[in-house]
């Protein structure tokens, strides 16, 4: 790309080990600019105090802090969201429980939704902006990333659907719902020790315990009666749990269909079970793309 001469400069000089798109975001963070000034504004010189901040934010990054906290800002299903160290930043693959999501509301009209650990409060708010009739429930255990989550429907001006509680799972649900969503903590406790990378993210928003299912294993146990009949469950999972977290799904209900659908990265990602009203005939069990 085209850049000023002395942003180039530094970014030679000090970004050189990071991605050039990388490196190309903190500076536009630096200038304040968005993408199009970025290539009008060719001749922006930078002060003295704008070039030493943009080697802070390269230092930043290269000691390991992600690119979204730096800036405050993420990308998701093509909305902008603010990003703190009070919640995950949401990822790429998540996009597919959101469509996934979006599929079963509309094919089933569905009234209500909950997201489940909700974060910063991405999937709740582009449910909300792609099905402008839902209610949508948003619970998160953690106070402070509601207050993230709050701010993200308040730019997005979504809090006349959305209602965020506070409280463990869906404890604070007040009624049964149409679909459950939930990206919950699903990382090892020994990857999350070994990992620096995830050691600037929230411990409480990543750790699945042991084996990674803990939280999955707790939230089968709440959802008998918040869930209706006929409803679906969409939860995503991480590598190799499919099997796991299929066998941890309630049977308690009447009859479940499950599918597990693979993210673009090939890998098994969201795992699907529709409570049906009918008699058992036992668990199906699929794998899709
Ligand atoms: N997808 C995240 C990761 O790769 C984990 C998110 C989660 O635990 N739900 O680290």
């Amino acid at each position: 790309g085209v850049l000023p001469a002395e942003a180039e400069q530094v970014l030679r000089r000090d970004a050189e080990p990071i991605p050039r798109v990388t490196a190309e975001v903190l500076l536009r963070h630096t200038l304040k600019f968005n993408r199009v000034q970025m290539y009008q504004e060719m001749d922006t010189e930078l002060s003295p105090a704008q070039e030493n901040s943009l080697r802070g934010l390269i230092k930043r990054h290269l000691d390991g802090e992600p690119v979204a906290y730096i800036t405050g800002h993420k990308e998701f299903y093509g909305l902008d969201f603010c990003v703190d160290s009070r919640a995950l930043i949401p990822r790429p693959e998540t996009e597919l429980l959101v469509e996934k999501a979006l599929e079963l509301a509309r094919n089933r009209d569905a009234a209500t939704i909950a997201d489940i650990g909700t974060g910063c409060g991405t999937i709740a708010i582009s449910l909300a902006l792609n099905l402008p009739s839902t209610k949508i429930y948003a619970t998160d255990i953690s106070a402070s990333s509601l207050e993230l989550a709050l701010y993200n429907c308040q730019q997005h001006k979504v809090l006349d659907r959305i209602c965020l509680l506070e409280g463990d799972m869906l404890e604070p649900l007040p009624e049964p719902v149409d679909i459950i969503i939930a990206n919950l903590p699903y990382v090892t406790e020994d990857y999350i020790t070994h990992s620096h990378s995830l050691s600037f993210e929230p411990r409480l928003a990543l750790d699945g315990g042991k084996d990674g299912l803990s939280q999955i294993r707790r939230f089968c146990t709440q959802v008998n009666g918040k869930i209706k009949l006929g409803g679906s469950i969409l939860l995503e999972i991480g590598e190799g749990q499919s099997e796991g977290v299929v066998s941890l799904l309630p049977n308690g209900a009447p009859s479940a269909h499950i599918e597990v659908f693979k993210d673009f990265g090939g890998v098994e990602r969201v795992v699907w079970v529709n409570v049906s009203g009918k008699p058992s005939t036992g668990q199906k069990h699929q794998s899709q793309r």
